[in-house]
């Protein structure tokens, strides 16, 4: 039996306390890395759309620099038919000339859509920065309070952690190991006040001799029947009993 229930009760609200703001500091977490995913959304699409562009220059580049063999090589084929001397010569220049300039009239084409192409993709680029800025923006807004409200729960956790376990010791050492099985097996508060003449903790009617007995002896605790989580009856102020 306990000397006083009240070593118990002060560590489970102790572990009330520090469970939620465990919670919450969890909680804050998810927040904080849910807003960051947006930004990273679109980091991402920035950059693949970056790269894009990259892709699309250097296409463009290798069109051009086609462009100007092509160019050259028509210059050269035109200062060679003065010199032609037969039927033959002429047919074979004229087709070269016709396969060259066929070949940079697609050439050029390709490049007007590569042109064409990029223009899009700048445009739409600057709006995936714009994006980017804003949701940038809206995260340092959102995560400043949501940082600060982490610190506070990490902080209270650093003060209540070593608190629960001074509370801990105080306690006998059956009570101790109980306490410590019940949360292991998931019951986070094994102590329970009664309430409505209920376990607190299970929701169970409790029989009134077993009420009865703990009102009587306010110091005293049993175990609840159905869930054994440790019971107590809460101490009511300065109850004048006539
Ligand atoms: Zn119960």
């Amino acid at each position: 039996m306990l000397q006083t229930i009240q070593p118990l009760i002060d560590l489970a609200n102790t572990d009330l306390d520090l469970q939620t703001n465990i919670f919450s500091r969890s909680h804050l977490e998810r927040q904080i890395e849910t807003a960051r995913s947006v930004v990273d959304q679109h980091q991402k699409l920035f950059e693949q759309k970056y790269n894009e562009l990259d892709l699309l220059t250097s296409e463009g580049k290798i069109v051009k620099n086609n462009i100007e063999i092509q160019e050259q090589l028509i210059t050269r084929l035109d200062a060679q038919v003065p010199k032609i001397r037969n039927e033959k010569e002429f047919a074979a220049s004229k087709t070269q000339l016709e396969e060259a300039r066929k070949m940079l009239g697609l050439l050029e084409d390709k490049l007007l859509e590569l042109d064409m192409k990029k223009e899009d993709l700048e445009q739409e680029i600057e709006t995936i920065n714009s994006e980017l800025t804003e949701s940038n923006s809206t995260f340092q807004q959102e995560t400043s309070g949501l940082l600060k409200k982490q610190e506070k729960a990490e902080k209270k956790i650093a003060k209540l952690e070593p608190r629960r376990n001074r509370l801990l010791k105080k306690l006998p050492q059956n009570i101790k190991r109980f306490y410590e099985r019940c949360q292991e097996s998931g019951i986070s508060m094994p102590v329970c006040a009664i309430q409505d003449k209920s376990c607190s903790g299970c929701h169970m009617v409790l029989l009134p001799q077993l009420v009865n007995e703990l009102m009587a002896n306010p110091n005293s605790h049993k175990n609840c029947p159905n869930c054994s989580r440790i019971l107590y009856y809460p101490e009511v102020e300065e109850e004048v009993e006539s």
